[in-house]
């Protein structure tokens, strides 16, 4: 049986949150003196000088119909970033606890868990970049308090299978997060859909990828009411700007060019995987469900870096990752940029 309260450290089972001015009184108010703005106004063109709604409830209503889950299932944070730290400092023990990770994957994880001090237990993906069986038995045998599931995963662009990560979502005794920030660009359910069976599920999705909205920074968690609500008990007050509120609100009307932007990506994925194949100096293009493609060069994938970045072109060179030997990983751009990209591949002399 899984059991959050057990999972979540003492010492912040035990805290008091901070509580904001706006948080202890709800009601209609007509002059606020409570929190020490200014009244007057603000500096610049706009007005900003109220603080944001902690709890981000405007955003929340918008978004919770669009994912088909509860407004108390979402946290927001400054970027999806913010919720992989929270999330380690939620339920790792600094010097005591660990994580576990499935390599290749996100570097964040590895990051978040340094800057805790938290020991980070490693099983690799297989050469095709899927969780093997004895990865399933090692990950459920394990006693890191999270596991970090990237589907589709980055660098690799593929999704995890289904069944694998159900095993670990009935199997493993922490808490299990899938981070979904390439999601809209899979054809595949998101694991949201699956929150009401698993208490121990955490997804990440984010609008820094197809919601074109990396500048924002705004990060999405799901997960039970009881996880949020520890989410947002150890966020920093008002971790989600107003001017980002706003802003998100108004994309969130936006969903049409949202659904336009997928289409072209992957109209531009698709043209990318039919012609990398064709150049000598390609020996594998990755299957993607992301808005980008992992590709193994030879002989030297980072000549092939070196190369681009002189023409002014900058990828990720991915080849000293686990399982990535020789790789860089390609974003998908514009039609323009995608050609350019092509163009001088195939101008590459190897
Ligand atoms: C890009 C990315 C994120 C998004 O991070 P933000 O902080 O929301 O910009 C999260 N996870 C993975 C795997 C990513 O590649």
């Amino acid at each position: 049986m899984f059991d959050l309260d057990s999972l979540v450290r003492p010492n912040i089972r035990a805290m008091k949150p901070y509580s904001s001015a706006r948080d202890e009184f709800q009601g209609e108010a007509h002059v606020m003196l409570d929190a020490n703005e200014n009244s007057l106004g603000s500096a610049g063109p706009e007005r900003f000088n109220r603080y944001p709604d902690p709890v981000q409830r405007a955003v929340k209503a918008g978004l919770a119909p669009l994912k088909g889950v509860q407004p108390e299932q979402i946290f927001l944070g400054n970027g999806s970033d913010e919720a992989i730290d929270l999330l380690v400092r939620l339920t790792c023990t600094p010097g005591q606890d660990s994580i576990l990770i499935l390599p290749p994957t996100y570097g964040m994880y590895e990051v978040a868990a340094h800057l805790n001090d938290v020991r980070i237990e490693r099983l690799p993906l297989t050469a095709d970049f899927q969780v093997a069986p004895e990865t399933v038995a090692g990950v459920v045998a394990s006693e890191a308090k999270l596991v970090f599931l990237c589907s589709p995963n980055n660098p690799t662009g593929n999704l995890l299978h289904a069944e694998a990560i159900e095993q670990i979502l009935r199997g493993f005794r922490g808490l299990v997060v899938v981070d979904e920030a390439y999601a809209d660009f899979a054809a595949a359910p998101s694991w949201t859909t699956r929150l009401a069976e698993f208490p121990n599920l955490v997804v990440l999705q984010t609008f820094s990828k197809a919601w074109g909205l990396a500048g924002l920074r705004l990060g999405m968690a799901f997960a039970s009411p009881a996880l949020i609500g520890y989410l947002n008990k150890i966020k920093p007050p008002y971790n989600v700007s107003e001017a980002t509120q706003q802003h998100a609100l108004q994309a969130l009307r936006d969903a049409s060019r949202f659904e336009a932007m997928i289409q072209e990506l992957l109209q531009g994925r698709t043209w990318l995987a039919e012609r990398l194949p064709a150049l000598p100096s390609v020996e594998t293009v990755f299957p993607s469900d992301a808005n980008f493609l992992l590709v193994r060069f030879r002989p030297d994938a980072t000549a092939v870096y070196d190369f681009l970045v002189r023409r002014g072109i900058i990828v990720r060179n991915r080849t000293t990752q686990p399982g990535c030997a020789g790789t860089l990983r390609l974003t998908v751009g514009s039609p323009a940029e995608n050609e350019q990209l092509l163009e001088a591949l195939r101008e590459f002399q190897g």
